[in-house]
């Protein structure tokens, strides 16, 4: 019989507890468990999700498994443990953690880099009648609506339409719309012959006047002629009010219809973060030090989208997410050898977003711009290398190859379930 690998660490190597197991926790752990230390990950799915991928999932071009990643493979290969459950509490005094199940925890450091979820701003109805896009859940009830949504414009006849409406003009906001638009070019015309795609329409909210704020003028000009070249109504500088199950109010007195309203704004901390007794600043997000240890806090820190750092507005991307945790742990370290801790110095490498087939933006540092195919080339590339797991890397590929290069004929879609009454799956982001 095969030896079973078990936990490697020593057992008297400081035990450090990392809650999240997305970009900033795989990275905190690989670290860790690199430094020698006995780790614990704590999730409340037993997958990692590649988020950058999954509108893809959404818009019915990839699989939901292909963008997870068991947290237990990954932690088996670095020596580590893995815990299923949700943070519910800390006692930094007593250094434990409580999980929602009555699980309990000690620890001599945590590291906190449970991510964000959506933020509504207040706006009536918002979280009751549109749809989230941070997890896998998500991305399949997505699905099922905008498939039902077809399904039922088939159904109805000629005469009906079918309104989407993407709010949030940032990255996820621009894919979305676009893939959004290429499933109503191929899909539809393959799938659904006798649905009129003048029949289904797709509008882009956004409250700024320009599209991707981060970008540099041109590519946000560049993102909005494409998204609109495609048939996307795009709405700058406009503001809603209210999301009902069927309308979208704007502040201006306008109501816009929508069958499927998406969610795409804003960040703030997970429900009940509230709870863990820590600072919060914007949003919710936990304050930290320039060496990412929670105000107030010594043997606390928080990693990747959830921390608000003092002066260091990073934005909420993968690249901060990884060098964040990676940071977080190596200060870990230097606790355990009595060094003193340093400020995190962010990398910049660059950001991109795609727009749909052959279109995207890619903006480097040293005023390095690129757009239209071979932006769209590497915005690929680069989504394929960092999926986690060879088979998922191998699948992703046939599926987007799939959708990509079977344009015009046929653009096979991935279908689920009708999903049940009601707008929505409920609580996005969880
Ligand atoms: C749709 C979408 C598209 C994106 N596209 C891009 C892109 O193209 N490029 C890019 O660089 N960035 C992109 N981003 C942003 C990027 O994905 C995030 O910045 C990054 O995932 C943040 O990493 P994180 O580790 O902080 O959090 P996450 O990756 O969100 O991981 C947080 C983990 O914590 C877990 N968790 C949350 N609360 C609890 C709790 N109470 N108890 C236990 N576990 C908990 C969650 O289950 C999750 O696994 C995108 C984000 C979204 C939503």
């Amino acid at each position: 019989m095969r030896r079973r690998r078990r936990w490697v660490a020593r057992t008297d190597a400081p035990r450090v507890i990392v809650v999240g197991a997305g970009f900033a926790g795989l990275a905190a752990v690989a670290e860790l468990a690199r430094a020698g230390m006995q780790v614990m990950l704590v999730d409340r799915n037993v997958y990692s999700t590649f988020q950058p991928l999954l509108y893809q999932v959404a818009t019915a071009g990839l699989n939901p498994g292909d963008v997870v990643y068991s947290a237990r493979a990954f932690t088996r290969r670095h020596g580590a443990r893995f815990r299923l459950g949700e943070l519910a509490g800390i006692d930094a005094v007593g250094r434990r953690v409580r999980l929602a199940d009555g699980g309990e925890f000690e620890y001599d450091y945590l590291v906190l880099a449970t991510g964000v979820s959506a933020a509504y701003y207040g706006v009536r109805g918002a979280a009751e009648n549109s749809l989230g896009l941070y997890t896998r859940r998500d991305a399949v009830a997505l699905r099922d609506h905008i498939m039902a949504r077809l399904e039922r414009l088939d159904i109805a006849g000629p005469g009906k339409d079918v309104n989407f409406t993407i709010v949030g003009g940032g990255a996820t906001g621009v894919e979305l719309a676009g893939a959004l638009a290429e499933l109503r070019e191929t899909a539809l015309d393959a799938a659904f012959p006798e649905v009129d795609l003048a029949s289904v329409h797709i509008t882009l909210v956004e409250m700024a006047p320009v599209l991707l704020t981060p970008f540099d003028p041109a590519l946000q000009d560049y993102a909005r002629q494409e998204l609109v070249r495609r048939g996307v109504e795009v709405r700058l500088s406009t503001e809603i009010r209210e999301v009902t199950p069927d309308c979208v109010l704007l502040a201006n007195g306008e109501d816009l219809p929508s069958d499927v309203t998406i969610w795409a704004a804003g960040v703030a901390a997970p429900a009940g973060a509230g709870a863990w007794g820590l600072p919060q600043g914007r949003g919710g997000r936990i304050l930290t030090g320039p060496d990412l240890r929670v105000h107030g806090q010594d043997r606390v820190f928080a990693a990747g989208d959830i921390a608000l750092v003092d002066g260091l507005p990073l934005p909420q991307l993968a690249q901060p997410a990884i060098q964040s945790g990676r940071h977080a742990a190596r200060q870990v370290e230097r606790l355990v050898k009595g060094r003193a801790t340093a400020p995190l110095l962010y990398h910049d490498k660059g950001i991109m977003a795609t727009v749909g087939r052959r279109s995207a933006v890619v903006q480097l540092p040293h005023g390095v711009r690129a757009r239209g195919t071979l932006a769209w080339l590497a915005w690929l590339g680069l989504h394929l290398v960092t999926l986690l797991g060879g088979r998922n890397r191998l699948s992703a590929l046939i599926n987007l190859s799939w959708r990509y290069v079977s344009w015009g004929h046929g653009g096979g879609v991935i279908v689920g379930d009708d999903p049940p009454p009601g707008p929505g799956p409920g609580r996005p982001g969880e």
